[in-house]
């Protein structure tokens, strides 16, 4: 019976469990992962955890029921895998324990970048996992003042979090303005004044020297200036946990190296998710993408393709962050062969600007009406010329677009 081997319990991870079973896989499944926990979700780590009122019912982003593990016979083991050897597909493992495989699944993610002159501590944190913001709940809860490193999503969701629990933030953004490759100019201010106008100060053109933890609060230290807040977090961006791959002689570049099956280098071991880099796109642009809907989709195709049905992995990304009252989505890629922008406003709160490459969709965004952006989803994807009159005009259904 074949045995295949998961590295990383997180949302890759075990959702490519629950596709193996989902896809008839009869044989075993070990599933190894470094954290304490079964498999969750990592985005309500920034919104819902933080702003829970009760410590004991504040997470609820589990990936599966705790029942489906045993009920699937998933054998989760709380361990990690420090090299895979290749030539006789054995893991290694951190407690000293080999590991037979005959198919293997890296999905290991990434973690917190650090900041330069920035320490992590027990006031300089990160958020990344479910003890993160657990550490972050109970520093919040005593504090009155915060400074985020970095305004980029999560360093703004942070903030918006940190705000609405009554604390004063500072954001250190090192750029000009925010998301600079994310969002939009137009709605990266808007965004900007929402923070403002709730009261979060933004210093950007930020470079931050120094931050050192003191006995009851942090120095940050940046154009001679030092000031004191109760404790920093350090949302600087992410890097791949691609150390396994590395040491086991498999490419890496900035990322596990896949390709559109989602194979790496080495013969019947696999990558999904955060730490993986593969081919987007029809210009087969080679990126990775730190999204809920990339772990969820390539885990599931990396699943198909361990299970011998080829399956090319295809997507059109689709990203969402809230912040107070806005969900923002984005769909598609934001490049720089955008040529038109069109504006389609709604009501109060609602907004919606869609970059076109001539008369084709190649990115939209939203503001409060997610649901409307499905129905740009095959326009995207199938490159289907467009009216950009009718797709500025609110009284045309953006349903009724392609048939126009
Ligand atoms: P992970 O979920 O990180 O899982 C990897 C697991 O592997 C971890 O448990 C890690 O400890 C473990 N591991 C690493 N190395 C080893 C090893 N050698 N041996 C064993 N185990 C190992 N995306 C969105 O689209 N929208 C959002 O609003 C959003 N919000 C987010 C908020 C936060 C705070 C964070 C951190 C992320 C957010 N994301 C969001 C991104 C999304 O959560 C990630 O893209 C997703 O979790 C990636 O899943 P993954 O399985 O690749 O990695």
């Amino acid at each position: 019976e074949d045995t295949i081997l998961i590295v990383g319990a997180g949302q890759a991870g075990g959702q490519a469990a629950h596709a193996l079973r989902d896809n008839g896989f009869n044989g075993r499944i070990v599933m190894v992962g470094d954290e304490a926990w079964r498999p969750y979700e990592r985005p309500p780590l920034s919104k819902e955890a933080l702003l829970a009122a009760d410590d004991s019912d504040c997470f609820k982003g589990w990936l599966h029921p705790e029942q489906f593990y045993d009920d699937a016979a998933v054998e989760h083991l709380e361990d990690s895998v420090t090299r895979l050897d290749i030539q006789t597909r054995t893991a290694q493992l951190g407690s000293g324990a080999t590991l037979h495989y005959d198919k293997c699944l890296i999905a290991t993610g990434g973690r917190a970048r650090s900041a330069d002159g920035a320490r992590c501590g027990a006031r300089v944190v990160s958020l990344r996992t479910l003890d993160d913001a657990m550490r972050i709940r109970g520093l919040m809860a005593r504090a009155r003042s915060v400074a985020v490193i970095g305004g980029g999503f999560l360093g703004l969701e942070f903030a918006a979090s940190a705000r609405a629990r009554g604390l004063a933030v500072t954001v250190f953004e090192r750029g000009a303005r925010l998301l600079a490759r994310a969002l939009p100019v137009p709605i990266a201010d808007q965004l900007r004044a929402k923070h403002e106008q709730h009261g979060v100060r933004i210093v950007f053109d930020a470079g931050v020297v120094e931050v050192n933890e003191r006995d009851a609060d942090v120095l940050l230290t940046r154009a001679g200036d030092a000031t004191a807040f109760d404790f920093c977090v350090v949302a600087v961006g992410q890097v791949p946990n691609d150390e396994i791959a590395r040491v086991s002689g498999i490419d890496v570049d900035d990322g596990i190296v896949v390709d559109r099956f989602c194979r790496t280098s080495a013969l019947e071991v696999y990558a999904a998710g955060d730490c993986a880099r593969f081919p987007l796109g029809d210009d087969a642009i080679h990126t990775r993408l730190e999204s809920w809907q990339n772990a969820q989709q390539q885990a599931i195709t990396a699943a198909r393709n361990m299970l011998g049905a080829p399956c090319a992995y295809q997507l059109t990304p689709w990203f969402w962050t809230d912040q107070y009252d806005w969900n923002l989505q984005m769909l598609g890629m934001l490049t720089d062969d955008i040529d038109r922008w069109v504006a389609r406003d709604g009501s109060d709160r609602k907004a919606m600007r869609i970059g076109l490459r001539g008369n084709v969709i190649k990115y939209a965004l939203a503001i409060n009406q997610g649901g409307e952006l499905r129905a740009l989803r095959r326009l995207i994807e199938q490159a289907i010329p467009v009216d950009a009159d009718a797709l500025a005009d609110t009284a045309i259904k953006l349903r009724q677009l392609d048939k126009l």
